[in-house]
């Protein structure tokens, strides 16, 4: 049985991941941080097959003795502080965990799997917030970098240390530079879930109105339940490489409004209002990813729709909020999310 070690294991490309993982007959551990981490008990509800290891991406001996117990094949690493306007507030953060924490995983695993002939495939989860400032478009592995918020720096650390590794100690590193990749367990700050969160709401007559910032930003959105197998094949390769993983369409945020609220027969204009408090010091206006490469070298593509998208994340949310107002379940990680997005709101420049 092959085994697998994921960092983020509760975050979203986590639990996809792990889901596909498993299902490939794969076993799975996953790295958890923090005491008492709230998002640890819905995990296990969910994905009862994991099993926990605690580590953290600012501590090295942590990470090499989670190594040592899962002695994985595969290294995941999606570990990262991954919310972009939150890196203007925690920089230093950012830059410790987003970026400095890919190399403590690669040196951990160097230190478990040995300096040569290491044996352990590694996968870093690169960003297309990287392209920032786009020099081209669409974006390829070959655009030059232009990030324009400190994740967008650490990120690139992240990818160009995982190149120098892959070339000084010949590692089987790779990166996927995903770009934006979205669903149901998206947390409810970026802006997807938050819009489709929101029509949920409006919709039940449970929220009047949703807040949003810059609605021209334009994102190339697809699935993260698509996104988490191109991780996988990279890592079936027999070379280590980086892949631009993206659906080729770009749309606004005005655009993914439209068409949540469109779902529910509301129009967007009476429910969403404009407040600078959601705009970015600095703001990446336009990404469009090229996936040739995957496809040729990986055989991958999207399978889910722009708008089969929006109509899954604003159908699962309405049934969560249904399911809460018949008294069935209570949707822990809206409200956990809310809350979270809340005190950011109000504290921070986001
Ligand atoms: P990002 O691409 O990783 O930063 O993903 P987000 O979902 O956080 O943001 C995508 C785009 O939506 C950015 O250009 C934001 O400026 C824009 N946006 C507009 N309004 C909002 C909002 O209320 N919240 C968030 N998170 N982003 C917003």
């Amino acid at each position: 049985m092959p085994t697998a070690f994921v960092t983020d294991i509760t975050g979203q490309d986590g639990q996809h991941l792990a889901e596909f993982l498993h299902s490939q007959g794969y076993h799975v551990f996953g790295m958890v941080k923090g005491q008492n981490n709230p998002r640890v008990e819905a995990l296990q509800a969910e994905l009862p097959f994991v099993e926990l290891v605690p580590g953290d991406l600012a501590d090295l001996p942590s990470l090499v003795a989670a190594l040592q117990m899962a002695q994985p094949d595969e290294v995941y690493n999606l570990g990262a502080i991954s919310f972009v306007a939150l890196s203007f507030s925690q920089a230093e953060l950012t830059a410790n965990i987003t970026g400095l924490g890919v190399l403590r995983m690669l040196e951990a695993v160097r230190m478990v799997g040995g300096a040569t002939n290491n044996p352990i495939r590694f996968y870093q989860a690169s960003s297309s917030e990287m392209c920032g400032q786009v020099r081209e478009t669409p974006q390829t592995e070959l655009t030059p970098f232009h990030p324009r918020s400190p994740y967008g720096c650490a990120k690139v650390f992240g990818h160009d240390i995982v190149v120098n590794y892959r070339e000084s100690y010949g590692m089987h590193a790779s990166s996927g530079i995903l770009f934006n990749h979205e669903g149901p367990r998206r947390g409810i700050e970026f802006v997807t879930r938050k819009v489709t969160n929101a029509v949920a709401r409006i919709k039940l007559g449970l929220q009047d109105e949703v807040v949003l910032g810059n609605l021209d930003s334009k994102r190339d959105w697809g699935f993260a339940g698509d996104y988490v197998k191109g991780m996988w094949l990279m890592l079936q390769q027999d070379q280590p490489d980086d892949y631009v993983i993206a659906t080729h369409e770009s749309h606004s945020v005005r655009e993914f409004a439209e068409e949540a609220f469109r779902l529910v027969n509301l129009r967007w204009q009476d429910f969403v209002t404009v407040d600078k408090r959601f705009s970015r010091p600095l703001d990446v206006n336009y990404l469009q990813g090229n996936y040739t490469k995957a496809y040729q070298h990986l055989g991958w593509k999207p399978e889910i729709t722009f708008n089969r998208l929006v109509e899954i994340m604003v159908t699962e949310d309405l049934n969560r909020w249904k399911r809460w107002q018949r008294g069935e379940h209570f949707p822990w990680d809206a409200s956990h999310h809310l809350n979270e997005a809340r005190i950011l709101t109000r504290s921070l420049k986001v």
